[in-house]
């Protein structure tokens, strides 16, 4: 059982307060649903949990099971469990997947590197990934939805305690979109994964469905309810909640890449 304790965190960029204090608590087996407007902090959260450059935390506390992540860079973040799919996953030319998840195993205790060949196969074969992504520079000059794919391989082979993913709808068809998220609640099931899953889309949360929503808006969780609060966000949208008044969750995602793969290029 793990469990991911974020207490009023609080984090800004030079010149602007982002992150005014969040609370939110997300333990194994849970999916917990973060939604909120564009700009309202989303991505910007997923970045100080996974200890991105460029922000400053100035405030508050976020633990895995007791142990203090804001003091560990990002790399032992996550050997300590957590796991962050990118709303725009990182092109890195010269690298593999097969490069990359092997050099996980081989960071990571009680995981034989033998086994991880195996495995990617029987992942990929899972979720229709095909063979020859595995050994192609990783992202690069994939469309979005083959990188939400990859993130999702990646997921599915390190067995993270706790994941944070970013937007991991955006650029998916429906058939992707749940081939995703079966074998992300498949994680929750058979893994004991804990999930905080960011969407401004509520479709996402009909194929992952989630234990608790929170709605996000100006930096602070707003709202907290059942699946039944994004049942209502798709007719009221966020304006109740400080989004502008035609910003409904519904709306699908054209997608997006962005030089900066941390970018939002819709703020
Ligand atoms: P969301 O993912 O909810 O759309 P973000 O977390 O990407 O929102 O951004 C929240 C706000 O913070 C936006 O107004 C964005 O422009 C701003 N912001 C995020 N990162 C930076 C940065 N590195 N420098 C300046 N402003 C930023
Ligand atoms: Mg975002």
């Amino acid at each position: 059982m793990s469990t991911l304790a974020i207490h009023d965190l609080q984090a800004r960029v030079p010149g602007r307060d982002i992150l005014r204090g969040i609370d939110l608590t997300v333990s194994s087996g849970e999916v917990h649903a973060v939604m909120g407007p564009n700009g309202s902090g989303k991505s910007t959260l997923s970045h100080v949990l996974m200890g991105r450059p460029g922000y400053e935390v100035t405030g508050g506390s976020v633990t895995l099971d007791g142990q203090d992540l804001l003091a560990l860079p990002t790399w032992e973040r996550a050997q300590a469990g957590l796991f962050l799919s990118m709303q725009y996953p990182i092109e890195v030319p010269g690298v593999s997947l097969l490069d990359a998840l092997e050099a996980a195993f081989a960071a990571s205790e009680g995981r034989a590197a033998s086994e991880v060949r195996e495995l990617i196969s029987v992942e990929a074969g899972r979720l229709g990934v095909e063979p020859r992504f595995l050994s192609r520079p990783l992202n690069v000059d994939l469309s979005g939805g083959e990188r939400k794919r990859n993130e999702t391989l990646q997921l599915a082979v390190v067995r993270p305690r706790i994941a944070v993913l970013d937007e991991i709808d955006s650029g998916l068809d429906v058939d992707a979109l749940r081939t995703i998220s079966r074998r992300i609640e498949a994680a929750t099931a058979e893994d004991n994964l804990g999930v905080l899953a960011i969407t401004h889309y509520s479709r996402l949360l009909h194929e992952l469905r989630p234990d608790v929503v929170h709605v996000l808006s100006g930096g602070r969780i707003v709202a907290t309810g059942g699946p039944e609060l994004a049942a209502e966000l798709e007719v009221t949208g966020y304006a109740l909640y400080g989004g502008a008044a035609d910003d409904t969750p519904t709306v699908i995602d054209s997608g997006g890449e962005a030089a900066d793969p941390f970018a939002d290029p819709l703020a």
